[in-house]
């Protein structure tokens, strides 16, 4: 068995993930992503520029084809010949030498677990003054990570990197450093994060010796960029997993596994009532409904929605439906899509407010404002609170005066808002294409993605291909459309 920084920051993510990894049928694996690509050029663009401006004289070990266990022993070379910092470096421990000569150094860490090797390549090995069986320098590992926080799954790598050196040094790094996406360095409390490793260590080759499937739990957020996504999703359909229902976190499930309900079936059936217990009665009453929802396939209005939806949502001669495309890197918001419905000419027009280039963010946003002042009544509808925020960002960038932007916001009808607070729909979430997926709504073109325009638009200036700026305007308007599809469903099914 080999245990690897990379399987330990899997197994961290998502415990089926790292075992999938190891025992999976690659054939099964999703193809890789355009966003994940992107994703992992980042990265290695990130880790370039942190090099230059921290550690511009480091030095890289002459691996050509050699296997990890050379690349390991030509790391060491640079270490005893004591260089100020290595780059692309590896540590490996084997087996025997963590029986023969580690239970000194760190005795009580895998003592039940001792048939594995351990690989780590740390993005940076840096010399520090300090005695170790090199001479009186010893190293730290320096993680450079393209997330803005210090997640724990960064801090268990590093700590494997310090038990790593550990042993190898003969002295353990005190402080392994992450340095984050804005350059900012962290540095790991090992007091802390030793018995963390430990543990986390332990489970994840317990789970891999005795090959323990972990259970598959759909989670948007965690399996989205996932390559086993598509795999998971159909063993979790097939099952009826809770976790396709909206609302089962991990913790409530297992609260749910405890007054016997483990399929969507059961939790509709179940009176909200038996599960007093384990949770409280309107969140009980929710995730019950939920689920009778997805059984019966049919909208449910919430019991306690008691408003006249026709004051919560205009209807107007002109109306504005809004969406934007972003490009988080690059901070920047480079399409504005207004679609503009006049109800009494059943006319639509959509106006795509391009940034071509990133240098055109203020203009697309002066003639956003221009739009919108020249329909002063119509109320602007979009899908959850992106676009407000983007309109406070836009408008303290670009100085516009305060009271403008408050007379533009209190235009602003989230339509979203509106869905999840007055009714139970039945999906497994509650985005805008899921939504409009289930009430009838097609995309031009299925499959696609906002992070596929991410890429599209990332790829547009490189390229200057206008093919891909014509898909991801088909993409914002078709968005647009559906957030005007939405409105016009939940005024009929409410009102
Ligand atoms: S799809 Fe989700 S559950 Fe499956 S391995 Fe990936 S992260 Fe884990």
């Amino acid at each position: 068995m080999l245990l690897t920084d990379i399987l330990l920051l899997d197994y961290k993510r998502c415990q089926r993930r790292a075992f999938l990894n190891v025992y999976g049928d690659s054939l099964e694996k999703d193809a890789e992503r355009d966003f994940v690509l992107k994703l992992r050029q980042e990265n290695q663009l990130h880790i370039a520029s942190t090099l230059k401006k921290f550690y511009p004289h480091h030095q890289k070990p002459q691996y050509n084809l050699k296997n990890w266990k050379d690349r390991a022993k030509d790391t060491e070379v640079l270490m005893k010949q004591g260089v100020s910092c290595i780059y692309n470096g590896t540590l490996f421990e084997s087996n025997e030498f963590r029986e023969q000569c580690a239970p000194r150094i760190t005795p009580t860490l895998f003592s039940e677990h001792n048939e594995f090797d351990c690989l780590g390549k740390p993005t940076l090995l840096v010399k520090q003054a300090g005695k170790s069986k090199f001479g009186d320098w010893f190293y730290t590992p320096v993680s450079i990570n393209l997330g803005r926080r210090p997640k724990p799954e960064y801090k268990i790598v590093a700590t494997f990197y310090a038990y790593l050196l550990g042993n190898l040094q003969e002295i353990t790094p005190p402080t392994p450093t992450l340095i984050l996406r804005q350059h900012n360095h962290y540095e790991v409390d090992l007091s802390q994060w030793l018995s963390k490793f430990q543990i986390t260590a332990t489970d994840c080759l317990e789970m891999l010796t005795q090959s323990q499937e972990p259970e598959v739990f759909i989670s948007r957020q965690r399996c989205n960029l996932c390559h086993w996504y598509n795999h998971c999703y159909t063993i979790a359909q097939s099952q009826q997993h809770l976790s396709l229902v909206p609302g089962v976190t991990p913790s409530r499930y297992q609260s749910l596994l405890e007054v016997g309900v483990g399929t969507v079936k059961s939790l509709a059936n179940i009176c909200p009532v038996n599960m007093r217990e384990v949770m409280d009665a309107e969140l009980a009453n929710q995730l019950q409904q939920q689920a009778q929802a997805i059984v019966d396939n049919r909208a449910i209005r919430k019991s306690q929605f008691q408003e006249d939806i026709h004051r919560l949502i205009p209807t107007r001669k002109f109306e504005l439906y809004f969406d934007i495309e972003a490009e988080p890197e690059r901070n920047l918001d480079y399409l504005l899509g207004v679609l503009l419905v006049e109800r009494s000419t059943k006319t639509e027009i959509f106006y795509p407010l391009l940034a071509e280039s990133p240098e055109d963010e203020q203009q697309i946003w002066q003639e956003f404002l221009y739009l919108a002042n020249q329909y002063q009544d119509a109320p602007i509808f979009h899908f959850s609170g992106y676009e407000v925020e983007t309109m406070k960002r836009l408008a303290k960038l670009y100085k516009t005066p305060q009271q403008q932007l408050e007379r533009l916001l209190s235009r602003f009808v989230d339509i979203h808002y509106h869905v999840i607070t007055s009714v139970i729909l039945p999906v497994e979430n509650y985005s805008l294409k899921s939504l409009a997926n289930w009430i009838g709504f097609n995309w031009r073109d299925p499959g696609i993605s906002g992070d596929q325009c991410v890429c599209w638009y990332d790829q547009w200036l490189k390229t200057e291909d206008h093919s891909l700026l014509s898909s991801i305007l088909r993409y914002n308007e078709d968005d647009c459309r559906a957030t005007l599809y939405l409105k016009n469903w939940l005024l009929e099914f409410l009102g």
